[in-house]
Protein backbone atom coordinates (compact mmCIF):
# COMPACT_ATOMS: atom_id res chain seq x y z
CA UNK A 1 0.00 0.00 0.00
CA UNK A 2 3.40 2.02 0.22
CA UNK A 3 2.71 4.03 -3.47
CA UNK A 4 -1.22 3.92 -3.10
CA UNK A 5 -3.67 6.32 -2.39
CA UNK A 6 -6.99 7.30 -2.07
CA UNK A 7 -8.50 10.74 -3.66
CA UNK A 8 -11.00 12.84 -1.86
CA UNK A 9 -12.71 15.36 -3.50
CA UNK A 10 -14.20 17.57 -1.10
CA UNK A 11 -16.83 20.32 -2.88
CA UNK A 12 -17.44 22.87 -0.12
CA UNK A 13 -19.24 25.80 -0.90
CA UNK A 14 -16.60 28.35 -1.26
CA UNK A 15 -14.23 26.05 -2.92
CA UNK A 16 -13.43 22.93 -4.47
CA UNK A 17 -11.00 20.56 -3.21
CA UNK A 18 -8.85 17.52 -3.86
CA UNK A 19 -6.69 15.77 -1.34
CA UNK A 20 -4.85 12.74 -1.91
CA UNK A 21 -4.37 10.84 1.29
CA UNK A 22 -1.72 8.10 1.74
CA UNK A 23 -2.29 4.82 4.05
CA UNK A 24 -1.36 6.46 6.84
CA UNK A 25 -4.04 9.00 6.80
CA UNK A 26 -1.15 11.72 5.57
CA UNK A 27 -1.90 14.58 3.20
CA UNK A 28 0.48 13.59 0.07
CA UNK A 29 -1.03 16.45 -2.03
CA UNK A 30 -3.74 19.14 -1.95
CA UNK A 31 -5.44 21.54 -4.46
CA UNK A 32 -8.14 23.93 -4.06
CA UNK A 33 -10.19 26.51 -6.49
CA UNK A 34 -12.62 29.43 -5.79
CA UNK A 35 -16.49 28.86 -6.99
CA UNK A 36 -18.40 32.01 -7.48
CA UNK A 37 -20.95 32.78 -5.42
CA UNK A 38 -23.97 34.79 -7.64
CA UNK A 39 -26.50 36.93 -5.05
CA UNK A 40 -29.03 37.77 -7.86
CA UNK A 41 -31.78 39.13 -4.47
CA UNK A 42 -31.31 39.76 -1.25
CA UNK A 43 -31.01 36.39 0.90
CA UNK A 44 -30.76 34.35 -2.56
CA UNK A 45 -27.47 32.23 -3.13
CA UNK A 46 -26.77 30.39 -6.16
CA UNK A 47 -23.51 28.82 -8.05
CA UNK A 48 -22.76 28.03 -11.60
CA UNK A 49 -23.05 23.40 -11.61
CA UNK A 50 -20.76 23.33 -14.42
CA UNK A 51 -18.25 25.85 -12.51
CA UNK A 52 -18.49 23.56 -9.29
CA UNK A 53 -17.53 20.50 -11.90
CA UNK A 54 -14.65 22.32 -13.62
CA UNK A 55 -13.31 23.30 -10.38
CA UNK A 56 -13.77 20.09 -9.18
CA UNK A 57 -11.99 17.93 -12.21
CA UNK A 58 -9.59 20.81 -12.10
CA UNK A 59 -7.96 20.24 -8.73
CA UNK A 60 -8.19 16.48 -9.14
CA UNK A 61 -6.24 16.14 -11.91
CA UNK A 62 -3.75 19.14 -10.64
CA UNK A 63 -3.59 17.01 -7.34
CA UNK A 64 -2.31 13.78 -9.30
CA UNK A 65 0.69 15.88 -11.20
CA UNK A 66 1.54 17.67 -7.61
CA UNK A 67 2.03 14.41 -6.32
CA UNK A 68 3.80 12.90 -9.30
CA UNK A 69 1.71 9.82 -9.44
CA UNK A 70 0.06 7.72 -12.12
CA UNK A 71 -3.69 7.29 -11.58
CA UNK A 72 -3.49 3.85 -11.20
CA UNK A 73 -2.19 4.73 -7.94
CA UNK A 74 -5.49 6.26 -6.72
CA UNK A 75 -7.37 2.82 -5.33
CA UNK A 76 -10.81 5.05 -5.36
CA UNK A 77 -11.77 8.17 -4.77
CA UNK A 78 -14.21 9.46 -1.79
CA UNK A 79 -16.60 12.64 -2.16
CA UNK A 80 -17.77 14.96 0.36
CA UNK A 81 -19.19 18.29 -0.36
CA UNK A 82 -21.70 21.00 0.64
CA UNK A 83 -24.88 19.90 1.80
CA UNK A 84 -28.62 20.93 0.62
CA UNK A 85 -27.32 22.76 -2.48
CA UNK A 86 -30.20 21.17 -5.10
CA UNK A 87 -29.17 20.63 -8.93
CA UNK A 88 -31.39 19.64 -11.78
CA UNK A 89 -30.34 18.69 -14.79
CA UNK A 90 -31.20 17.29 -18.39
CA UNK A 91 -31.66 13.62 -18.56
CA UNK A 92 -30.56 13.68 -22.14
CA UNK A 93 -27.90 16.53 -22.41
CA UNK A 94 -26.48 16.42 -19.47
CA UNK A 95 -27.27 20.25 -19.10
CA UNK A 96 -28.36 22.22 -15.70
CA UNK A 97 -31.28 23.79 -16.64
CA UNK A 98 -31.40 26.39 -13.52
CA UNK A 99 -28.30 27.39 -11.73
CA UNK A 100 -27.59 25.61 -8.25
CA UNK A 101 -29.41 26.67 -5.31
CA UNK A 102 -27.13 26.97 -2.78
CA UNK A 103 -28.29 26.01 0.94
CA UNK A 104 -27.85 29.31 2.48
CA UNK A 105 -30.56 30.62 0.10
CA UNK A 106 -33.68 31.86 1.93
CA UNK A 107 -35.90 32.10 -1.70
CA UNK A 108 -38.28 29.80 -0.13
CA UNK A 109 -39.14 30.89 3.60
CA UNK A 110 -42.79 31.96 2.47
CA UNK A 111 -43.02 27.77 0.71
CA UNK A 112 -41.89 27.04 4.38
CA UNK A 113 -44.32 29.23 6.40
CA UNK A 114 -47.10 28.00 3.70
CA UNK A 115 -46.82 24.32 4.78
CA UNK A 116 -46.19 25.42 8.52
CA UNK A 117 -49.49 26.99 8.05
CA UNK A 118 -51.25 23.81 6.45
CA UNK A 119 -50.12 22.45 9.93
CA UNK A 120 -47.56 20.13 8.53
CA UNK A 121 -44.34 20.76 10.41
CA UNK A 122 -44.74 17.68 12.43
CA UNK A 123 -45.22 15.76 9.71
CA UNK A 124 -41.72 17.10 8.42
CA UNK A 125 -39.93 16.27 11.53
CA UNK A 126 -40.89 13.43 12.53
CA UNK A 127 -40.06 11.51 9.19
CA UNK A 128 -37.31 13.43 7.97
CA UNK A 129 -35.82 14.77 11.44
CA UNK A 130 -35.19 17.91 9.91
CA UNK A 131 -37.61 21.40 10.52
CA UNK A 132 -39.44 23.43 7.84
CA UNK A 133 -36.88 25.78 6.96
CA UNK A 134 -35.53 26.81 3.80
CA UNK A 135 -32.11 25.63 4.50
CA UNK A 136 -33.18 21.96 3.29
CA UNK A 137 -33.50 21.02 -0.30
CA UNK A 138 -37.10 20.33 -0.66
CA UNK A 139 -38.72 23.43 -0.98
CA UNK A 140 -36.24 25.02 -2.70
CA UNK A 141 -37.22 22.34 -5.47
CA UNK A 142 -41.06 22.97 -5.05
CA UNK A 143 -40.37 26.83 -5.50
CA UNK A 144 -38.09 26.07 -8.38
CA UNK A 145 -41.25 24.31 -9.86
CA UNK A 146 -43.84 26.68 -8.86
CA UNK A 147 -41.44 29.56 -10.88
CA UNK A 148 -40.94 27.74 -13.90
CA UNK A 149 -43.76 25.15 -14.58
CA UNK A 150 -42.45 23.96 -17.85
CA UNK A 151 -39.78 22.54 -15.53
CA UNK A 152 -42.47 20.71 -13.42
CA UNK A 153 -43.73 18.94 -17.01
CA UNK A 154 -40.28 18.04 -17.96
CA UNK A 155 -39.86 16.13 -14.77
CA UNK A 156 -43.01 14.70 -14.83
CA UNK A 157 -42.05 13.19 -18.14
CA UNK A 158 -39.01 12.23 -16.79
CA UNK A 159 -36.89 14.04 -18.84
CA UNK A 160 -34.94 15.86 -15.84
CA UNK A 161 -32.81 14.72 -13.29
CA UNK A 162 -32.52 16.28 -9.37
CA UNK A 163 -29.32 15.76 -7.07
CA UNK A 164 -27.58 17.45 -4.09
CA UNK A 165 -24.09 18.51 -5.32
CA UNK A 166 -22.74 14.82 -4.34
CA UNK A 167 -25.42 13.53 -7.20
CA UNK A 168 -24.10 16.02 -9.60
CA UNK A 169 -20.53 15.54 -9.58
CA UNK A 170 -21.35 11.39 -9.48
CA UNK A 171 -23.20 12.06 -12.54
CA UNK A 172 -20.54 13.89 -14.55
CA UNK A 173 -18.02 11.71 -13.29
CA UNK A 174 -19.37 8.14 -13.92
CA UNK A 175 -22.89 9.03 -16.22
CA UNK A 176 -24.84 7.46 -13.01
CA UNK A 177 -27.71 8.87 -10.88
CA UNK A 178 -26.64 8.29 -7.70
CA UNK A 179 -26.62 9.77 -4.01
CA UNK A 180 -25.42 8.90 -0.41
CA UNK A 181 -27.85 8.25 2.39
CA UNK A 182 -26.49 11.73 4.31
CA UNK A 183 -27.12 13.98 1.60
CA UNK A 184 -30.06 12.30 1.10
CA UNK A 185 -31.35 12.72 4.66
CA UNK A 186 -31.19 16.74 4.27
CA UNK A 187 -33.66 16.97 1.43
CA UNK A 188 -36.35 17.01 3.40
CA UNK A 189 -37.77 14.12 1.65
CA UNK A 190 -36.14 11.00 2.80
CA UNK A 191 -37.75 8.83 5.34
CA UNK A 192 -34.39 8.62 7.92
CA UNK A 193 -36.68 5.61 10.06
CA UNK A 194 -37.51 3.60 7.07
CA UNK A 195 -34.65 5.12 5.26
CA UNK A 196 -36.49 5.50 1.86
CA UNK A 197 -37.87 8.74 -0.27
CA UNK A 198 -41.17 9.29 1.11
CA UNK A 199 -43.75 9.15 -0.84
CA UNK A 200 -46.33 11.62 1.12
CA UNK A 201 -43.44 14.36 1.54
CA UNK A 202 -42.68 14.33 -2.14
CA UNK A 203 -46.52 14.76 -2.86
CA UNK A 204 -47.06 17.83 -0.42
CA UNK A 205 -43.81 19.38 -1.79
CA UNK A 206 -45.01 18.66 -5.84
CA UNK A 207 -41.67 16.74 -6.56
CA UNK A 208 -42.30 14.48 -9.27
CA UNK A 209 -40.52 10.54 -7.69
CA UNK A 210 -38.79 9.87 -11.12
CA UNK A 211 -36.06 13.00 -10.64
CA UNK A 212 -34.80 11.15 -7.43
CA UNK A 213 -31.42 9.79 -7.67
CA UNK A 214 -30.96 6.06 -6.22
CA UNK A 215 -30.14 5.80 -2.75
CA UNK A 216 -26.50 4.37 -1.67
CA UNK A 217 -24.80 3.40 1.37
CA UNK A 218 -21.73 5.99 2.77
CA UNK A 219 -18.94 3.41 2.19
CA UNK A 220 -20.57 1.51 -1.58
CA UNK A 221 -19.52 0.81 -4.90
CA UNK A 222 -20.68 4.45 -7.05
CA UNK A 223 -19.61 3.20 -10.55
CA UNK A 224 -15.98 3.79 -12.13
CA UNK A 225 -14.93 6.98 -13.47
CA UNK A 226 -15.89 8.10 -17.26
CA UNK A 227 -11.94 7.03 -18.87
CA UNK A 228 -11.77 10.05 -20.45
CA UNK A 229 -11.59 11.87 -17.48
CA UNK A 230 -8.10 10.58 -15.52
CA UNK A 231 -6.82 8.38 -18.57
CA UNK A 232 -8.37 4.86 -16.27
CA UNK A 233 -11.63 4.12 -14.81
CA UNK A 234 -10.93 4.66 -10.74
CA UNK A 235 -14.03 3.30 -9.13
CA UNK A 236 -15.38 5.73 -6.65
CA UNK A 237 -16.56 3.72 -3.08
CA UNK A 238 -17.30 6.47 -0.56
CA UNK A 239 -20.03 9.14 -0.64
CA UNK A 240 -21.17 11.59 2.60
CA UNK A 241 -22.28 15.45 3.40
CA UNK A 242 -19.42 17.53 4.25
CA UNK A 243 -20.30 17.42 8.36
CA UNK A 244 -21.09 13.77 8.19
CA UNK A 245 -17.68 13.22 6.85
CA UNK A 246 -15.54 15.44 9.22
CA UNK A 247 -17.36 13.25 12.07
CA UNK A 248 -16.15 10.25 10.39
CA UNK A 249 -13.28 11.73 9.82
CA UNK A 250 -12.84 12.50 13.14
CA UNK A 251 -13.02 8.77 14.03
CA UNK A 252 -16.15 9.68 16.13
CA UNK A 253 -17.36 6.10 15.20
CA UNK A 254 -19.32 5.38 19.01
CA UNK A 255 -22.32 6.95 20.90
CA UNK A 256 -21.33 9.60 22.33
CA UNK A 257 -18.88 10.87 20.78
CA UNK A 258 -18.77 14.75 19.06
CA UNK A 259 -17.30 16.69 16.85
CA UNK A 260 -17.63 20.75 16.18
CA UNK A 261 -15.97 22.39 13.20
CA UNK A 262 -15.07 25.85 13.55
CA UNK A 263 -15.65 27.67 10.38
CA UNK A 264 -17.67 30.09 8.46
CA UNK A 265 -20.56 28.81 10.80
CA UNK A 266 -19.63 25.83 13.55
CA UNK A 267 -21.29 23.25 12.94
CA UNK A 268 -21.80 20.63 15.63
CA UNK A 269 -22.43 16.25 15.52
CA UNK A 270 -23.01 14.02 18.28
CA UNK A 271 -22.93 9.94 17.48
CA UNK A 272 -26.07 8.63 18.66
CA UNK A 273 -26.05 5.59 17.68
CA UNK A 274 -28.72 2.99 16.17
CA UNK A 275 -31.68 5.31 16.76
CA UNK A 276 -32.59 8.37 15.64
CA UNK A 277 -33.50 10.55 18.25
CA UNK A 278 -36.47 13.29 18.39
CA UNK A 279 -34.92 16.85 19.81
CA UNK A 280 -37.36 18.78 22.03
CA UNK A 281 -34.98 21.65 21.48
CA UNK A 282 -34.97 21.85 17.87
CA UNK A 283 -31.52 20.07 17.25
CA UNK A 284 -31.85 18.52 13.97
CA UNK A 285 -31.79 14.69 13.93
CA UNK A 286 -29.95 13.55 11.18
CA UNK A 287 -28.21 10.50 9.53
CA UNK A 288 -24.43 10.27 10.63
CA UNK A 289 -23.60 7.09 8.02
CA UNK A 290 -24.83 3.66 6.62
CA UNK A 291 -21.61 1.24 6.13
CA UNK A 292 -22.35 -2.81 5.58
CA UNK A 293 -25.97 -2.35 6.16
CA UNK A 294 -26.12 -0.68 9.43
CA UNK A 295 -26.91 2.96 10.25
CA UNK A 296 -25.56 5.42 12.36
CA UNK A 297 -27.62 8.59 13.95
CA UNK A 298 -26.56 12.10 14.94
CA UNK A 299 -27.73 15.25 16.45
CA UNK A 300 -26.68 17.86 14.64
CA UNK A 301 -26.69 21.73 15.87
CA UNK A 302 -25.50 24.81 14.28
CA UNK A 303 -24.24 28.20 14.85
CA UNK A 304 -24.60 30.93 11.93
CA UNK A 305 -21.84 32.95 13.26
CA UNK A 306 -18.79 31.22 14.02
CA UNK A 307 -15.70 32.44 12.60
CA UNK A 308 -17.43 34.45 10.11
CA UNK A 309 -17.26 37.02 13.40
CA UNK A 310 -14.10 37.29 12.66
CA UNK A 311 -13.98 38.28 9.43
CA UNK A 312 -16.30 40.87 10.14
CA UNK A 313 -13.77 42.54 12.50
CA UNK A 314 -11.47 42.07 10.39
CA UNK A 315 -13.28 43.49 7.08
CA UNK A 316 -15.92 45.90 8.17
CA UNK A 317 -14.41 47.37 11.31
CA UNK A 318 -10.88 46.81 10.21
CA UNK A 319 -9.72 45.83 13.77
CA UNK A 320 -7.05 44.03 12.27
CA UNK A 321 -5.52 42.50 8.94
CA UNK A 322 -5.09 38.89 9.37
CA UNK A 323 -8.01 36.58 11.41
CA UNK A 324 -5.48 35.19 13.07
CA UNK A 325 -4.21 38.71 14.85
CA UNK A 326 -7.15 38.35 16.72
CA UNK A 327 -5.63 35.95 18.92
CA UNK A 328 -2.54 38.10 19.65
CA UNK A 329 -4.66 41.10 20.10
CA UNK A 330 -7.32 39.33 22.81
CA UNK A 331 -4.19 37.96 24.62
CA UNK A 332 -3.45 41.81 25.36
CA UNK A 333 -6.12 41.93 28.04
CA UNK A 334 -6.66 39.29 30.69
CA UNK A 335 -10.47 38.35 29.82
CA UNK A 336 -13.47 40.44 28.19
CA UNK A 337 -13.98 42.60 31.44
CA UNK A 338 -17.78 41.36 31.23
CA UNK A 339 -18.23 42.14 27.72
CA UNK A 340 -20.43 40.28 25.87
CA UNK A 341 -20.94 40.01 22.22
CA UNK A 342 -23.78 38.20 20.27
CA UNK A 343 -23.25 37.92 16.72
CA UNK A 344 -26.77 37.28 15.84
CA UNK A 345 -25.97 39.26 12.51
CA UNK A 346 -28.78 36.83 10.71
CA UNK A 347 -30.53 35.82 13.78
CA UNK A 348 -30.13 32.85 15.99
CA UNK A 349 -29.29 29.36 15.06
CA UNK A 350 -30.29 26.09 17.44
CA UNK A 351 -31.33 25.88 20.08
CA UNK A 352 -32.60 29.69 19.81
CA UNK A 353 -34.05 29.14 16.27
CA UNK A 354 -34.74 33.21 16.31
CA UNK A 355 -34.98 34.30 12.49
CA UNK A 356 -35.21 38.11 13.81
CA UNK A 357 -32.81 38.35 16.64
CA UNK A 358 -29.40 40.75 15.69
CA UNK A 359 -26.05 41.42 16.75
CA UNK A 360 -25.53 43.19 19.83
CA UNK A 361 -22.20 43.99 22.59
CA UNK A 362 -23.14 44.71 26.39
CA UNK A 363 -21.15 45.59 29.37
CA UNK A 364 -18.94 48.54 27.35
CA UNK A 365 -17.27 51.21 29.52
CA UNK A 366 -14.89 53.81 29.19
CA UNK A 367 -12.48 51.45 29.61
CA UNK A 368 -13.14 48.85 26.77
CA UNK A 369 -10.58 48.40 24.19
CA UNK A 370 -10.78 47.31 20.86
CA UNK A 371 -8.78 43.83 22.59
CA UNK A 372 -11.96 43.42 24.83
CA UNK A 373 -13.89 43.61 21.92
CA UNK A 374 -11.99 40.93 19.82
CA UNK A 375 -12.17 38.88 23.26
CA UNK A 376 -15.48 38.61 23.71
CA UNK A 377 -16.24 38.06 20.01
CA UNK A 378 -13.82 35.31 19.84
CA UNK A 379 -15.49 34.08 23.13
CA UNK A 380 -18.77 34.37 21.30
CA UNK A 381 -18.11 31.56 19.28
CA UNK A 382 -17.53 29.32 22.17
CA UNK A 383 -20.57 30.46 24.03
CA UNK A 384 -22.82 29.47 21.48
CA UNK A 385 -21.02 26.12 20.37
CA UNK A 386 -21.43 25.80 24.56
CA UNK A 387 -25.39 26.28 24.23
CA UNK A 388 -25.31 23.64 21.45
CA UNK A 389 -23.23 20.86 23.84
CA UNK A 390 -25.31 21.54 26.44
CA UNK A 391 -28.35 20.62 24.52
CA UNK A 392 -26.99 17.71 22.84
CA UNK A 393 -25.88 16.38 26.45
CA UNK A 394 -28.95 16.53 27.84
CA UNK A 395 -31.11 15.33 24.94
CA UNK A 396 -28.60 12.76 23.27
CA UNK A 397 -28.89 11.40 27.27
CA UNK A 398 -24.96 11.10 26.85
CA UNK A 399 -22.01 13.55 28.57
CA UNK A 400 -20.05 14.40 26.17
CA UNK A 401 -16.70 13.10 27.41
CA UNK A 402 -14.81 15.12 24.66
CA UNK A 403 -15.34 17.94 21.79
CA UNK A 404 -12.76 17.03 18.57
CA UNK A 405 -12.61 20.08 16.74
CA UNK A 406 -11.65 21.02 13.19
CA UNK A 407 -12.15 23.88 10.70
CA UNK A 408 -9.44 27.20 10.31
CA UNK A 409 -10.49 28.80 13.54
CA UNK A 410 -8.97 25.64 15.75
CA UNK A 411 -5.87 27.67 14.58
CA UNK A 412 -6.93 29.95 17.75
CA UNK A 413 -5.42 28.56 20.58
CA UNK A 414 -7.16 31.69 22.74
CA UNK A 415 -10.25 30.50 21.53
CA UNK A 416 -9.98 26.70 21.88
CA UNK A 417 -8.70 27.02 25.85
CA UNK A 418 -12.05 28.88 26.13
CA UNK A 419 -13.87 26.33 24.74
CA UNK A 420 -12.65 24.30 27.23
CA UNK A 421 -13.20 26.53 29.97
CA UNK A 422 -16.34 27.17 29.44
CA UNK A 423 -18.19 23.65 28.53
CA UNK A 424 -16.04 21.82 31.40
CA UNK A 425 -14.27 19.46 28.99
CA UNK A 426 -11.23 18.62 26.91
CA UNK A 427 -11.08 20.19 23.16
CA UNK A 428 -8.86 17.90 21.21
CA UNK A 429 -7.70 19.46 17.98
CA UNK A 430 -6.24 16.60 15.51
CA UNK A 431 -2.73 16.61 13.76
CA UNK A 432 -4.93 16.53 10.59
CA UNK A 433 -6.53 19.89 8.98
CA UNK A 434 -8.22 18.17 6.52
CA UNK A 435 -10.78 16.50 8.60
CA UNK A 436 -13.58 16.40 6.40
CA UNK A 437 -11.78 15.02 3.52
CA UNK A 438 -10.02 12.48 5.40
CA UNK A 439 -13.83 11.34 6.59
CA UNK A 440 -14.89 11.08 2.42
CA UNK A 441 -11.25 8.72 2.07
CA UNK A 442 -12.41 6.90 5.04
CA UNK A 443 -15.49 6.16 4.02
CA UNK A 444 -14.18 4.93 0.76
CA UNK A 445 -10.78 3.72 1.68
CA UNK A 446 -12.46 0.68 3.83
CA UNK A 447 -15.13 -0.07 1.18
CA UNK A 448 -11.94 -0.78 -1.31
CA UNK A 449 -9.92 -2.93 1.45
CA UNK A 450 -7.17 0.06 1.54
CA UNK A 451 -8.09 -0.05 5.21
CA UNK A 452 -9.17 -2.92 6.99
CA UNK A 453 -12.16 -1.47 9.74
CA UNK A 454 -12.26 1.13 12.09
CA UNK A 455 -9.69 0.17 14.73
CA UNK A 456 -7.00 0.74 11.30
CA UNK A 457 -8.47 4.03 10.96
CA UNK A 458 -8.50 5.10 15.20
CA UNK A 459 -5.18 5.06 14.76
CA UNK A 460 -4.60 7.36 11.96
CA UNK A 461 -6.62 10.52 14.43
CA UNK A 462 -3.86 11.79 16.06
CA UNK A 463 -4.03 14.82 18.60
CA UNK A 464 -2.04 17.92 17.87
CA UNK A 465 -3.04 19.49 20.77
CA UNK A 466 -5.49 18.99 23.59
CA UNK A 467 -7.11 22.05 26.08
CA UNK A 468 -8.20 20.71 29.26
CA UNK A 469 -10.96 22.90 31.39
CA UNK A 470 -8.99 25.45 33.94
CA UNK A 471 -12.07 27.46 35.40
CA UNK A 472 -13.92 25.95 37.84
CA UNK A 473 -17.33 24.92 38.29
CA UNK A 474 -18.57 28.44 40.02
CA UNK A 475 -16.71 30.90 37.17
CA UNK A 476 -18.44 28.31 34.13
CA UNK A 477 -21.98 29.08 35.66
CA UNK A 478 -21.53 32.96 36.45
CA UNK A 479 -20.32 32.98 33.36
CA UNK A 480 -22.85 31.28 31.15
CA UNK A 481 -25.49 33.28 33.29
CA UNK A 482 -24.13 36.59 32.04
CA UNK A 483 -24.54 34.87 28.63
CA UNK A 484 -27.69 34.02 28.94
CA UNK A 485 -28.71 37.59 30.04
CA UNK A 486 -27.49 38.90 26.99
CA UNK A 487 -29.25 36.38 24.75
CA UNK A 488 -32.11 37.31 26.78
CA UNK A 489 -32.09 40.83 26.16
CA UNK A 490 -30.99 40.36 22.16
CA UNK A 491 -34.09 38.83 21.26
CA UNK A 492 -36.45 40.51 23.65
CA UNK A 493 -34.71 43.57 21.64
CA UNK A 494 -35.99 42.11 18.45
CA UNK A 495 -39.59 41.28 19.50
P1 LIG B 1 -15.15 27.43 5.80
O1 LIG B 1 -14.79 25.99 5.53
O2 LIG B 1 -16.49 27.63 6.45
O3 LIG B 1 -14.95 28.34 4.62
P2 LIG B 1 -12.67 27.52 7.37
O4 LIG B 1 -12.68 26.23 8.12
O5 LIG B 1 -11.72 27.69 6.24
O6 LIG B 1 -14.15 27.94 6.95
O7 LIG B 1 -12.41 28.68 8.45
C1 LIG B 1 -12.45 30.02 8.08
C2 LIG B 1 -13.07 30.84 9.19
O8 LIG B 1 -12.26 30.74 10.35
C3 LIG B 1 -13.15 32.31 8.84
O9 LIG B 1 -14.45 32.77 9.20
C4 LIG B 1 -12.08 32.98 9.67
O10 LIG B 1 -12.51 34.25 10.14
C5 LIG B 1 -11.91 32.03 10.84
N1 LIG B 1 -10.50 31.98 11.29
C6 LIG B 1 -9.45 31.55 10.59
N2 LIG B 1 -8.31 31.64 11.33
C7 LIG B 1 -8.68 32.14 12.54
C8 LIG B 1 -8.00 32.45 13.75
N3 LIG B 1 -6.69 32.25 13.88
N4 LIG B 1 -8.74 32.94 14.76
C9 LIG B 1 -10.06 33.11 14.67
N5 LIG B 1 -10.76 32.83 13.56
C10 LIG B 1 -10.08 32.35 12.51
Amino acid sequence: MNNKYVLSLDQGTTSSRAILFNHDGKVAACAQREITQFYPEPGWVEQDPEEIWRAQVSVAREVIELASIHPTQIVSIGIANQRETIVLWDKESGKPVYRAIVWQCRRSAEICEELREKGLEGVFRDKTGLRLDPYFSGTKLSWLFRQRPELLQKAERGELLFGTVDSWLIWKLTGLHETDITNASRTLLLNIHEQNWDEELLSILGIPPQILPELFQCSDDFGYTKSEIFGIPIPITGVAGDQQASLFGHACFYPGMAKNTYGTGCFSLLNTGEKPLASPNNLLSTIAWKRRGQIVYALEGSVFIGGSVIQWLRDSLRFFSAASDSESLAKTVENSEDVFFVPAFVGLGAPYWDPNARGAMYGLTRGTTLAHIVRAALESIAYQSQDLFACMGSEGNQEILTIKADGGATNNRLLMQFQADISGIPVIVPENAEITALGAAFFAGLHCGFWDGLKDLEKLWKARETFEPAISPQERNALMQKWHNAIRTTRDYAK
